[in-house]
């Protein structure tokens, strides 16, 4: 079987990108490579920095400043990867409902995408990765021979999410994880839309090994 040497997938907030690139990853034995957790360094850093969030220009020239390092786990304790904004590992700071709220206004700044993309397009070339995000097929490795595009109803994605975040201290409700979600899709909505080569990937009642066994069986048909 030919496998492609950059596989895209994209979709909004909660659609399960990420269980489902780390999952093909691990199975084809390439990098998992999620562009999100860059967004959320970037806006990570600006906060603890003090910087306006609505200060476009400080932030575009944080962008170009910050060295943001996206890496293989150095030990064992179940992560997926490491992120270190100049060398600081700034990992379990990601999920943090602050940096949740905040990440969309970031990610609007088209100095800021030039540069986390320009960054991307740097790893992505060297090729053998799943990458996962919102823009890869349109944008960041548009000659990417295999884009899957997720789409999954909101009501499944709130519920998927409220579910991972039951064992929280405390879990917000389902109807605030739809509203929180909502909102990041309408934020979103200028880089979310699926290539014109892309495979739509409709994934509610899916699990992710059904998910990566819909794509392997896609790697197949291609030969
Ligand atoms: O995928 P994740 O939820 O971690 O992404 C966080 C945010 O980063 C998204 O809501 C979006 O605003 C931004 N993002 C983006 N382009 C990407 C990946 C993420 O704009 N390729």
């Amino acid at each position: 079987m030919h496998h492609p040497s950059v596989i895209a997938i994209d979709g909004p907030a909660g659609a399960g990108k990420s269980t489902l690139g780390a999952l093909l990853a691990a199975r084809l034995g390439y990098l998992y490579f999620d562009t999100g957790v860059m967004y959320r360094a970037l806006t990570y850093v600006a906060m603890e920095a003090g910087l306006d969030l609505a200060d476009q220009a400080a932030i575009e020239d944080l962008a170009a400043r910050v060295r943001i390092e996206v890496a293989p786990p150095d030990h064992d304790d179940g992560r997926q990867y490491v992120v270190r904004a100049d060398g600081v590992d700034v990992t379990s700071a990601l999920r943090e409902p602050r940096v949740e709220r905040n990440v969309s206004i970031v990610a609007r700044y088209p100095g800021v995408r030039r540069e986390l993309v320009r960054q991307q397009q740097e790893i992505g070339r060297r090729g053998r990765v799943v990458m996962v995000g919102r823009d890869i097929g349109t944008v960041v490795m548009p000659e990417a021979e295999l884009k899957i595009f997720l789409e999954t109803s909101l009501l499944e994605r709130a519920r998927r999410r409220a579910g991972e975040q039951r064992g929280l201290p405390n879990p917000p409700p389902v109807e605030q994880v739809r509203e929180d979600l909502a909102r990041r899709d309408g934020l979103d909505e200028h880089v979310l839309r699926p290539a014109d080569d892309a495979l739509i990937l409709r994934t509610d009642g899916l699990t992710p090994e059904d998910e990566v066994a819909w794509i392997m069986q896609q790697l197949a048909r291609r030969g």
